[in-house]
């Protein structure tokens, strides 16, 4: 079983592709992990992939679809499928992905869209707060801290990124939106798309996917 996962930032993206890796014994890639791998293991396209991230240059389809079809290479066969995250970004990319499962004989991903509220992700990302001295992460309106601005574990100063601001996270979810909409077009014209309300808890989320995985199986 291979998967894609999306989801707009905040909508716990990063926990559920964990929990389903781990829950199906699949391998989980990011693109960035992609590349940090190719890169080290200096192969020929990790060098080009280096060379044009070393000048500070988005690095081309050709390079990153080349990092992925490397990477599915050597790794198929060591887990129960891929669960590809932040890949594809494009409908480009997205066909490519179907030319190299099948070219490795793995069968086309289907998808798993995490659909939350805008409200919902602005509460979400603009109340998150952050333990300048260990880290400890908090919301303002799901997870206060038990005094107003000061870590409930080593009594530290609270700080709110600058990402998380509220013009910053409408502009994040803009870009989302207007990126992900026509690879989740292509998806579902082509029957491949689960869109799920993943407005809920953690434990509620992955209780749905699973689901879903199990009635496609
Ligand atoms: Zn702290």
């Amino acid at each position: 079983m291979n998967l894609v996962i999306f989801g707009p930032p905040g909508s716990g993206k990063g926990t559920q592709s964990e929990r389903i890796a781990r829950h199906y014994g699949m391998t989980h890639l990011s693109t960035g992990d992609a590349l940090r791998q190719a890169i080290r293991n200096r192969t020929e396209v990790g060098l080009r992939a280096k060379a044009v991230m070393e000048k500070g240059e988005l690095v081309s389809d050709e390079i990153v679809n080349g990092v992925l079809r490397e990477i599915i290479g050597q790794k198929r066969g060591e887990s129960d499928g891929f669960l590809f995250d932040g890949y594809p970004r494009n409908i480009e990319q997205a066909r490519q992905l179907d030319t190299i499962c099948g070219e490795f004989s793995l069968s086309h991903p289907s998808v798993m869209n995490l659909d939350v509220p805008e409200e919902n992700l602005l509460l979400r990302l603009t109340g998150r707060r952050i333990c300048g001295q260990c880290k400890a992460t908090y919301n303002i309106h799901f997870q206060p801290t038990r005094q107003a601005g000061v870590c409930d574990e080593c009594s530290g100063p609270l700080i709110k990124r600058a990402d998380d601001e509220p013009d910053t996270v409408r502009e994040r979810l803009r870009v989302y939106k207007e990126e992900s909409a026509p690879v989740l077009d292509y998806y579902g014209e082509l029957g491949r798309l689960h869109t799920l309300d993943a407005a809920g808890d953690s434990d509620q989320v992955f209780e749905k996917i699973t689901s879903i995985i199990e009635e496609n199986r």
